[in-house]
Order: C-alpha cells, then structure tokens, then sequence
C-alpha cells in the first residue's frame, strides 16, 4: 500500500496552526469544527481531526483511538448545536467526506461536510 504524505501547507493545516481565521463551531482536544466558507446549505459545518491525516480510510487505519472518539463524538456534537438531529425535532442532514480525486477532494486534509437546515436532495446525480 503506498503511505499518505500529508502537505502542511493545505489550507486546513493553516487554520489549525491559527494562520487563517476560522468561524469555530466546536473545539476539542483533537477536533475542529468551523462553518465552510461556502455554505451549500443554511447549515454546513466542516469537522476535521487537529492531526495529520489526509482522508477518511488514513484516519481510520492510523489515528489513535482516542483521537477517532472524539472526533465521532464531536460531530455528534456538532449535530446537536446545529439542531439537525432528527432524533431530537431537528430536520436531519447529511454527511460527507471527500477523498482523491474521483470523490473530488480539494483540501487534503480529511474533512466531514454536515449539511442540514433544508431538504438536500438525492445523494448523487447520474452523470
Ligand atoms: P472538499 O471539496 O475538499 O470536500 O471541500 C472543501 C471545502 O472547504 C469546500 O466546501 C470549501 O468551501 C471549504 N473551504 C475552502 N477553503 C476554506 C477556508 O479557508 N475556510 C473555510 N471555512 N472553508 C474553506
């Protein structure tokens, strides 16, 4: 398998290292969440891990354990200050991660897109 090289200069990278400004949602120990500057809907957050790690499936396999419950645990948490849970009253949302080049991913630092606050459509378009 060949490894991921992480580039610290992505824009992401920026924001953590307190570079770039940012709209913060939540913070944690190993997690940020701040609004996407281009919101595709009234609510879209973008959580990311404070390591690292490229994408999902390098998180998943490399990050640590404390590091993947709390990121799960913070868009949970994020879910709930957007009040989109659906268990709770809330509309729902959707969740997306981008990866490589076929999911389209333009920063390459792993991302989870929540989107909510309106019906999202179907999750994919034929092409
Ligand atoms: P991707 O296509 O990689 O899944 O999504 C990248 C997301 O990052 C896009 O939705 C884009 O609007 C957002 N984005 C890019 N640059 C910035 C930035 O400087 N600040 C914030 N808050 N979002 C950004």
């Amino acid at each position: 398998m060949m490894a991921y090289e992480y580039d610290d200069q992505n824009i992401f990278a920026k924001i953590l290292r307190g570079e770039i400004p940012n709209d913060t949602v939540l913070e944690t120990d190993h997690t940020l969440a701040f609004n996407d500057i281009t919101p595709q809907a009234p609510a879209h957050v973008l959580v990311i891990p404070k390591g690292p790690y490229v994408c999902y499936d390098h998180f998943a396999l490399e990050a640590s354990d404390t590091e993947i419950v709390d990121f799960n645990r913070s868009i949970a948490e994020v879910c709930r200050i957007l009040g989109v849970q659906p268990g709770a009253g809330g509309g729902g949302y959707r969740m997306i991660s981008n990866a490589g080049e076929h999911g389209v991913q333009e920063v390459p630092h792993l991302h989870v897109h929540i989107l909510g606050g309106r019906p999202l459509g179907r999750m994919l378009q034929r092409m």
